[in-house]
This record gives C-alpha cells, sequence and structure tokens, in this order.
C-alpha cells in the first residue's frame, strides 16, 4: 500500500503578474519519499503532469528495485541473462560507462559485498575478513554484458542499481514536466533534487553530525544529491560503517562523512556523490573538478570537527 499525502494547490502571483497554481504532492517511493513541486498557469494540466510524473517513477521503482519481485533486476541476478526493458538497459549502459570514469570505486555489482555488511535487510555486521577477500573477488562491472536488448552476467556477479537509479528516475519526472508545459518545478526523491525553470529555489543541505542544516544553496536548473555515513550506518566497536563500500578493498568507505554534488542533471549528481564519498576528499576533488558544470561541497571529520572543502561550481 502506497501512502499518498495530501496534495496542496496553491494560487500565487507569478513574476510577471500572471496567476500561477502550484501543485504540491508527496508519496513514497525508492524507499524513502517523492515531492513534487510543479507550476504553471493551467491548473488542471499541472496537476496531470505531475500524476503523469509520479507514475513514471513508481514504474521505474518496481523495474529497478532490488527488493521488488519480479523487477528487472531481480530477476537479471536469478536468471543471469535477460531480455530487460529498456530504461533497465540504459541504466545499466550508464552505470558501466560511470563505474569506468571513477575508475572502479563505482561498481553497479557491489551487491554481494553490500549484502554482507546486512544493509539489505537490516541486519548489519562486520563479516569476517575471509568472507570480505572472496566477495570483493565476485565485484566486477566488466562481468556485465550488454548485448542487444539482452543483459549478461558473469560468473557470480550480481547487480545493485541503488547508488543511480534515484537520480536517473529524477531526470525522468522532470522530463515528462517539462514536455507537459509544466513551466517550474522541483522534484525531490530521499534528497536527491532537482529543480527547473527561472525560479532560485533553496536547497539545505543537513549537517552529517549534528542536528540542523550546515548550508542552504540557492539553485537554478540544476540538481543536487547527497551521499552520507549518518543515516544509512551502524556503529561497532567504536567505528562508524556506512552503506557505500569501497570495491576495492570490501570496507565501507570511510574517508568522508557526507558529500554534496551540484550538477546539471540528477544522475549526474547521484553518481558523482556517491563515487566522491568512496575516493575521499583528495582524489575525489580532483574527479570532481575535471567535470565542467559540476561542483561539490566535500564533509569530512578532522580531529573530531568537520572540515570542509568546497570544490567546483557551486550556485550559493
Ligand atoms: P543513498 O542511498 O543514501 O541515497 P547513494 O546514492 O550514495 O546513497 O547510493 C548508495 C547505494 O548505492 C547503496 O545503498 C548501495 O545500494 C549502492 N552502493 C554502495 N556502494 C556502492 C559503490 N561503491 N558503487 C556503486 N553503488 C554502490
Ligand atoms: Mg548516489
Amino acid at each position: 500500500m502506497r501512502h499518498i499525502l495530501p496534495v496542496l494547490l496553491l494560487i500565487f502571483l507569478g513574476g510577471c503578474g500572471q496567476r500561477m497554481h502550484e501543485v504540491d504532492q508527496t508519496e513514497m517511493g525508492f524507499g524513502s519519499y517523492i515531492r513534487i513541486r510543479a507550476r504553471g498557469a493551467d491548473a488542471k494540466k499541472v496537476g496531470q503532469a505531475v500524476q503523469e510524473a509520479f507514475a513514471e517513477m513508481r514504474r521505474l521503482d518496481t523495474l529497478l528495485s532490488l527488493f521488488t519481485n519480479g523487477s528487472d533486476v531481480v530477476r537479471l541476478n536469478n536468471e543471469r541473462r535477460l531480455l530487460v526493458t529498456e530504461e533497465t538497459r540504459e541504466l545499466i549502459r550508464k552505470g558501466l560507462a560511470l563505474g569506468e570514469e571513477a575508475g572502479g570505486v563505482f561498481d553497479i555489482t557491489v551487491e554481494p559485498l553490500v549484502r554482507a555488511w546486512g544493509f539489505y535487510d537490516d541486519s548489519c555486521r562486520v563479516p569476517d575478513s575471509a568472507t570480505v577477500v572472496q566477495l570483493r573477488q565476485r565485484v566486477d562491472y566488466r562481468q556485465v554484458m550488454v548485448r542487444g536488448d539482452t543483459v549478461v552476467l558473469g560468473d557470480s556477479v550480481r547487480i545493485d542499481l541503488g547508488g543511480i537509479a534515484v537520480g536517473f528516475a529524477v531526470d525522468r519526472a522532470v522530463a515528462i514536466l517539462k514536455s507537459d508545459g509544466v513551466k517550474e518545478g522541483l522534484v525531490d526523491a530521499g534528497g536527491d533534487i532537482r529543480v527547473f525553470g527561472d525560479r532560485v529555489w533553496r536547497v539545505g543541505i543537513k549537517h552529517p553530525r549534528q542536528q540542523g542544516l550546515i548550508r542552504v544553496l540557492k539553485l537554478r536548473d540544476r540538481a543536487v544529491a547527497t551521499s552520507g555515513d549518518y543515516e544509512r550506518f551502524f556503529e561497532q566497536g567504536g567505528q562508524r560503517f556506512s552503506h557505500i563500500i569501497d570495491p576495492r578493498d570490501g570496507y565501507p568507505a570511510r574517508k568522508c562523512a557526507a558529500v554534496t554534488v551540484i550538477a546539471p542533471t540528477a544522475l549526474e549528481a547521484d553518481f558523482f556523490s556517491t563515487a566522491v564519498f568512496v575516493l575521499g576528499p583528495e582524489e575525489g576533488r580532483e574527479l570532481v573538478a575535471r567535470q565542467p558544470g559540476l561542483g561539490a561541497f566535500i564533509y569530512s571529520v578532522v580531529g573530531g570537527s568537520v572540515r570542509e572543502l568546497k570544490v567546483g561550481r557551486c550556485d550559493e
């Protein structure tokens, strides 16, 4: 059962005195919430566009989920060779190319490791080191082949698109809203956000170690995503273990507390935030600096306090 939160319809005057309507609706999805705010002159059209965008996000959530029986990802992991939906294929292709770009720290075949650390079913624990060594050998995105409409997985490889699926879906929702004539809006899926149109939107970044915000960004026609160690993590022996795993050693990445990336698309923001989180501040800043139009706030804990590193184009 999906929980549908109340739909708000607001009417206000736009920049040039034109009456604008805003639909503001929140639903559950992608293991979190999805909020869409959309503005346009025709209330009915805006409402329809929002329903269409939600329908597309629900469809993608079902298709790309590791936890929904019958999803492309679940079936592919079981059947090893599968004729998949066009979107799944497109996202797998992107995931492979991005893995290459990140030098392997981003790997869509990280599934066996994330499972061993217990992040899928909240059974979090530190696996023994022999298990980590053994599972690490099963993680290799080069073992995923896209042949025509079919995806083929090499021996004992399993995929998890969780590091980029949300960003991909946010971009699709924005494309639908725009093509349906929505002038300006925001799509927020659990903190992976894209805004479009002329308006400047204020987006807060949570402090990784305290209540409240560490920053407020002002964004226009941009996307932002954060990967952090403060929402999905566990502690053992005074150490913090988060849900983003470094495929090179099989252990949770620990160089950053949080990474917020500002990018032209939500897919890029989602991918780069995860990849930089694994790389850490030094190598992460280089990856960001190499991409024109990208910006990042990289947070790490140094001597007990949070240090901020600002890189690239941040639109504050
Ligand atoms: P969040 O889920 O907090 O929004 P991310 O977008 O950073 O965070 O994605 C984290 C998810 O990506 C994990 O839950 C897992 O499914 C997957 N993942 C973990 N480590 C990696 C990695 N090194 N490369 C690719 N995907 C990863
Ligand atoms: Mg991500």
